[in-house]
């Protein structure tokens, strides 16, 4: 096959390829990195199909491949193209994702002189002759520099200019490689031992003192070392090495070392448990599903299980058991900071057969490790959503944890993919088992596992190994009837009983707050009232600059009312607290108490999050007051009471999740309390003690939670029954920000109107909820829908618009 159809890193090519002919003798594969010709540069591609003809008449050569290997397998060019199709991004974009660390490089372009012999100068103008000139004078320029001294378009003008006459010609070089192999410097003997021995005592009898003590030194190895630590231990310096290398002595080796991410941390070998009665008839159904040779559709399993139910040790199970098979997995966790100690659990279950990839990794680390997975040495590669994109050979089964958490959507740069969809799609193009693993599904996971699209398993109980720990009573106390007490403290009376009751006795306390800077709903503070959008049942957002309520889904306004609307109280405008206050008020209300807090403020630093747990697992602080981050996978036996300040905080989203949100939330957090022997308390603050969403979390209830919601979710045609895409368009001039997302509302209906699609319909423009973000204004249209994607994919969307399908949070 003579042609390829490469996707090219150029923000031109957007989702299409292009089509290039393969020269003579080069071996060109699907998935091959090549140097493509482009315009006037020359840009990296990858190949994406090989054909027989080309797609346009005129094709250019393919000028070299980048790597001898392909970097991407088949099954991942299928899976960038079918990302770039479904979230509408660049298709370049989507084959990054899959790229080995550091791979993108450009190719800097050189200009040199070709001057004819015997040309006459005077016939150029004046700003050719210049250009010329500092051409000529080095021979060879970067266009770099020409642009520099020239400006930007003028020089590649002018030097399109002197191509086209034969005058000069371009060049191309590669940027340097970003990341290589880390290589380490080992001396070992050149010579027999015996012979080496001898050489000592020359030396010493000629004075030579230090070449005598490195030459004894390494006789007495039994392996080359490394040069730092012959340095080291002999206190020899170059001048003494190169002596001894000279005189053939010293021999000097280069080895590739792996910069290995899980070293600073001890392993403990771990061994498979006996199962109960649930997990065994879960794992049986997983393995018997990994041994099925040839599948249609690949099985997706929703193992549904209360935190400590034992899910992880079935996705360990289930990975030895494809690992049996001859295959290898990858393992999703929502946020590796946070998820450390499960880290821990498979990696000494798989000892040395883990690659665990992150964003604090190095990009010398995360090299290595693509390198390692790519060459089939892991069994198990860890890490967050881009972990699914890894090199990981066999795949045969994937798993997801809490796959519920939204950190598996990518929501800030394109592609804005959802890790677990794409995660599926990549089971089916494998032929491989995927797990999906929570306390609290989502909502839309769920109903198709209700559908019987997945496979639902169920760990209904917790596996209580220590002693007995149930799951955590759980009360509700409502803020209203504290006031009424008067009672104006953030504690509720009960709350502080408590409190000082588990310091008291020795045990630890976590302390729960869902934001950290101020609310953006204001509340009444006597009956709890929030004012909400009639039209779309959603809370106000207050605008603290324009002291004015706002409506982020239709862009409804109002001021700030002087009395409450329900209980005409005058103290409307209550904000809420945010963790530093919340430590205060804690400090005078517990002095004795030693308080440990744990937000994205206090945990910038690359080991803070290890450092703030291990100093709470030791018992160096009483309470521990955190934002959602203590809700995650900590495993803290002597918590004995979880408290809840605000459930409110979350319900008053202006987001139709918000319910799923909270019930989410307030099981992670019940679920931190009484994992250990002394059991445990969990008590919840709100003013809405009556929401469903608070009741079924207190209760442990899941179908509670899940009947009340999906029915809510039927009623306003919202996803599962819909699919959303929100249009984001973003401009310094607010006022210009309106005009430009509400033209592109009448494109958009005369669009759907013209083509005669049923039942898309779109909500907006509004202010986006985050409406200023970095000095730039935001408004927001949705479009839902049963396939506003595939409507979507048909129009041009202008310059500045963020397209993102099915968003997360709106
Ligand atoms: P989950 O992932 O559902 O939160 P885990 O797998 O972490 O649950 O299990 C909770 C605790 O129970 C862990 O300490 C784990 O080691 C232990 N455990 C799990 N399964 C068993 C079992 N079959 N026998 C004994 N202990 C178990
Ligand atoms: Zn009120
Ligand atoms: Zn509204």
């Amino acid at each position: 096959m003579g042609y390829a159809e490469v996707c090219v890193n150029s923000p031109v090519a957007q989702r299409r390829t292009f089509s290039y002919t393969i020269p003579q003798g080069l071996s060109t594969d699907v998935g091959q990195a090549v140097w493509v010709p482009f315009g006037e540069k020359l840009l990296q591609g990858v190949v994406l199909e090989l054909s027989d003809y080309p797609a346009v008449e005129e094709t250019k050569e393919i000028a070299d491949i980048i790597e001898p290997h392909p970097v991407l397998s088949p099954a991942q060019v299928s899976l960038a193209c079918w990302i770039s199709q479904r979230y509408l991004s660049p298709l370049f974009d989507a084959v990054a994702l899959m790229l080995p660390p550091g791979f993108e490089r450009k190719a800097l372009t050189f200009i040199n002189a070709s001057i004819p012999d015997g040309f006459d100068l005077s016939s150029l103008g004046q700003e050719q002759r210049h250009a010329l000139e500092l051409v000529q004078q080095q021979n060879k320029v970067s266009l770099k520099k020409l642009e520099k001294t020239l400006g930007q378009k003028k020089a590649q003008r002018i030097v399109s200019q002197l191509v086209r006459r034969g005058l000069v010609t371009r060049s191309y070089e590669m940027e340097p490689i970003k990341a290589r192999p880390k290589v380490e410097t080992y001396l070992s003997l050149a010579v027999e031992a015996n012979e080496a021995q001898q050489e000592v005592a020359n030396l010493l009898k000629k004075g030579a003192r230090k070449q005598a003590a490195l030459l004894d030194f390494l006789t007495n190895q039994p392996e080359p070392v490394p040069l730092v630590e012959a340095r080291q231990k002999t206190k020899c310096d170059k001048a003494t090495i190169d002596a001894l290398i000279r005189k053939s002595l010293v021999a000097v080796q280069r080895v590739e070392v792996r910069r290995n991410p899980l070293s600073a941390q001890a392993i403990n070998l771990s061994y498979p448990l006996t199962l109960t009665i649930a997990q065994e008839l879960a794992s049986r159904t997983i393995s018997q599903s990994l041994g099925e040779k040839s599948k249609e559709q690949p099985e997706v399993f929703l193992l549904h299980g209360v935190t400590g139910s034992g899910k992880t040790e079935i996705y360990l199970q289930a990975l030895a058991e494809a690992v049996r098979l001859g295959k290898r997995g990858i393992v999703l966790v929502p946020e590796i900071a946070l998820t450390l100690q499960t880290i821990e659990r498979f990696a000494s279950r798989f000892p040395g057969r883990v690659a665990v990839l992150h964003s604090q990794l190095s990009l010398g680390e995360r090299f290595d490790e693509w390198q390692r997975i790519r060459n089939g040495e892991v069994d198990v590669v860890i890490g967050p959503r881009s972990a699914i994109f890894a090199p990981q050979p066999d795949l045969g089964i994937i798993v997801i944890d809490e796959e519920h958490e939204w950190t598996y959507k990518q929501t800030d740069k394109s592609p804005r993919y959802h890790a677990r969809d794409v995660a599926i799609k990549l089971a089916e193009l494998n032929g491989a088992v995927i797990i999906l693993g929570s306390a609290t599904p989502d909502v839309e996971t769920f109903y198709h596992a209700q559908r019987r699209d997945y496979h639902l398993l169920q760990l209904p109980e917790r596996v209580t190994p220590r002693e007995r720990s149930p799951l955590p009573r759980v009360e509700v106390v409502d803020l209203r009837e504290e006031l009424k007490a008067g009672n104006r403290s953030i504690f509720s009376r009960s709350l502080s009983r408590a409190i000082a009751k588990a310091v008291g006795g020795g045990e630890q306390v976590m302390l729960f707050l869902n934001r950290r800077g101020a609310a953006t709903f204001i509340q009444c503070r006597d009956c709890g009232f929030v004012l909400g959008c009639r039209r779309c049942e959603v809370p106000l957002t207050y605008h603290l600059d324009e002291d004015i309520l706002v409506c982020h889904q239709c862009n409804y306004r109002m001021p700030v009312p002087q009395l409450c609307p329900q209980c005409q109280s005058k103290r409307i405008k209550f904000l809420g607290v945010g963790t530093q206050k919340l430590e205060q008020e804690a400090r005078n209300a517990f002095s004795e108490a030693r308080l440990l807090r744990w937000d994205s403020d206090t945990t910038r630093r690359k080991h803070s999050h290890q450092e703030i747990l291990n100093k709470f697992r030791n018992h160096q602080a009483d309470i521990l007051i955190g934002t959602q981050m203590i809700t995650k996978g900590l495993d803290l036996p002597q918590v004995t009471l979880v408290g809840v300040i605000s459930a409110d905080t979350a319900l008053n989203l202006p987001d139709f999740r918000a319910g799923e949100r909270t019930f989410q939330l307030l099981s992670q957090v019940a679920g931190r309390a009484g994992r250990g022997p002394l059991g445990g308390q969990v008590i919840i603050q709100t003013y809405s003690p009556e929401h469903y969403a608070i009741q079924a979390a207190a209760k442990h209830d899941y179908a509670l939670f899940y009947d009340k919601e999906i029915g809510y979710r039927r009623q306003l045609q919202n996803p599962p029954f819909s699919r959303l895409v929100s249009l984001i368009y973003t401009h310094t001039n607010d006022a210009l920000c309106q005009r430009e997302a509400e033209r592109m509302k009448r494109l958009l209906a005369e669009e759907i109107d013209s083509q005669g699609i049923a039942g898309i319909s779109i909500i907006g423009p509004a202010p986006a909820f985050i409406h200023r973000l970095r000095g730039r204004f935001r408004w927001q249209l949705i479009l839902r829908g049963s396939d506003p994607s595939a409507f979507l994919a048909q129009i041009p969307v202008p310059q500045g618009w963020t397209v993102d399908i099915d968003p997360v949070g709106l």
